[in-house]
């Protein structure tokens, strides 16, 4: 008699791959993989990835106000804002990806995919649809236009996160010499960057790892599979060499050992001595997305990560440390290039377009908030529904009222002719009834509408879509 650990322990038969090939994928929508393009996973050579929010997924709260915070400490250090902005609440359902800054005014917007605003707000008051649509769709918003930012990556949500709540603070204050919208802004992105720079914000990260850096126990479980079925790996990160060695030891080694603790167990049973060792390259401090447009050389690293005076040439070593580079002596080095590698990213700018334009490098984007996206997505999907079938209904309801009203006036203009004498006033009759039912019923459904519609998009951001979500325009 066969045992279940047998069972268990049987290679699979044809059958078995046969019958696993029928049965229904069982992986939840939020965790799958969506593809634009078909993509031949066997045809890939090497696979490459970004470090932060690709590998290092952060708790985005805690980062976005330890980010917001700083900012503003340099704003009052170093601009001079008054020391009340350090009490501002941070609200993170304040931002998501993809809202636009119009510097100009001090609003923000999410634009759909054909650029008209959905959702917008002046610092932190909501702007109504009428208001927004004649300030942004009368022209096409051009990103490069200097008027706008982007908010691309998830970085950067605190920056759109602080600029409603400093627009708000300096309407509210009459304060002598206040910054205008746009030097607010400018501020904003210059104290941001310090922050960055000077290691206020990553010094408490790299300090506090376990606080801000989410580890994902199936990670080195994924690489190891990568490199089992033949792949090579790849690290290129833009950030600097200790920073990447701490979160990248937390992330595959376990947690890091501090002054009398015992170190947490890696979590997975790694077949490699240490996180290096699952990448066949690394590259730091790469500079994405001048790697894809420029030709900086790569610079060497000895183990403590200075910088060795004498570059390497040739392939790629496994173990070294490479800093900066380009992305034509890195295809060069690796011997890998084109359409087999495939590059792993968070960056809609820097990790996927520049490198789709400078290459043939196949890309794969991550995609934090897709999860949450989907998952309430599908929870919420009777109301979505709902919502359509309500869209139809209006649409329906105003087609049928502008018949009538065509046809009432061409009633009228019967009854206007002196040449004929049709009694009409029957027939006018019953359409000014039909056009006065229509009416009422446009007027229900438009207000069921909006009912639904604010109940669907105004709830916090923890149980509903984005509070800057795209509404339907109507
Ligand atoms: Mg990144």
């Amino acid at each position: 008699m066969t045992t279940a650990s047998e069972v268990i322990a049987r290679p699979p038969t044809r059958l078995d791959l046969v019958a696993s090939a029928m049965r229904p994928l069982d992986i939840p929508r939020a965790n799958r993989i969506y593809v634009n393009r078909n993509l031949r996973l066997d045809k890939i050579e090497m696979v490459g990835f970004d470090m932060d929010y690709t590998l290092a997924l952060y708790n985005q709260p805690r980062i976005e106000e330890l980010s917001m915070r700083a900012t503003l400490h340099k704003l009052v250090t170093a601009k001079g804002y008054p020391e009340a902005i350090l009490g501002l609440a941070y609200d993170p359902t304040l931002a998501v990806r993809g809202l636009v800054i119009d510097r100009e005014n001090g609003n923000i917007f999410k634009p759909d995919r054909y650029g008209f605003p959905g959702r917008a707000r002046h610092g932190l008051a909501s702007i109504d649809r009428e208001h927004a649509v004649d300030l942004y769709q009368g022209e096409r918003t051009r990103l490069s236009n200097r008027r706008y930012a982007w908010i691309d990556s998830l970085f950067a949500l605190p920056e759109a996160v602080l600029y409603g709540c400093l627009v708000d603070y300096f309407d509210r204050h009459q304060l002598a010499g206040k910054p205008s919208y746009s030097t607010i802004w400018e501020n904003i992105r210059e104290c941001i960057d310090l922050a960055h720079r000077d290691g206020s914000i990553k010094t408490v990260v790299g300090d506090e790892l376990a606080g801000y850096v989410e580890r994902d126990d199936a990670l080195a479980e994924t690489l190891h599979k990568f490199r089992s079925s033949g792949k090579r790996l790849f690290l290129l990160t833009n950030s600097a060499w200790d920073y990447t060695s701490r979160v990248m030891s937390y992330l595959l080694d376990g947690a890091p050992k501090r002054v009398g603790e015992s170190s947490t167990p890696a979590p997975y049973p790694s077949p490699y001595p240490s996180w290096r060792h699952y990448f066949d390259v690394i590259v730091v401090s790469a500079g994405k997305p001048e790697f894809f447009t420029e030709e900086h050389t790569f610079v060497d690293l000895d183990a403590g990560g200075e910088p060795l005076r004498k570059a390497s040439a040739g392939p790629f070593q496994r173990g070294r440390i490479y800093m900066g580079g380009n992305i034509k002596d890195f295809q060069e080095r690796a011997r890998a290039s084109g359409d087999r590698v495939l590059f792993v990213g968070d960056h809609i700018y820097g990790d996927m377009l520049r490198s789709r334009k400078s290459s043939n490098w196949r890309t794969a984007m991550v995609l934090q908030e897709l999860e949450h996206e989907v998952t309430t997505h599908d929870r919420i999907r009777p109301e979505l529904s709902r919502l359509d079938r309500l869209d139809a209904e209006l649409i329906h309801l105003d087609g049928e009222l502008n018949e009538r009203q065509v046809a009432l006036r061409a009633l009228q203009k019967i009854e206007d002719d002196p040449s004929t004498d049709e009694p009409v006033s029957a027939a006018k009759r019953t359409i000014k009834e039909a056009i006065e039912k229509l009416r009422r019923d446009l007027r229900a459904a438009k207000i069921q509408h909006r009912t639904l519609e604010s109940s669907i998009f105004c709830r916090p951001r923890t149980e509903s879509l984005p509070a800057f979500g795209s509404p339907k325009r109507r």
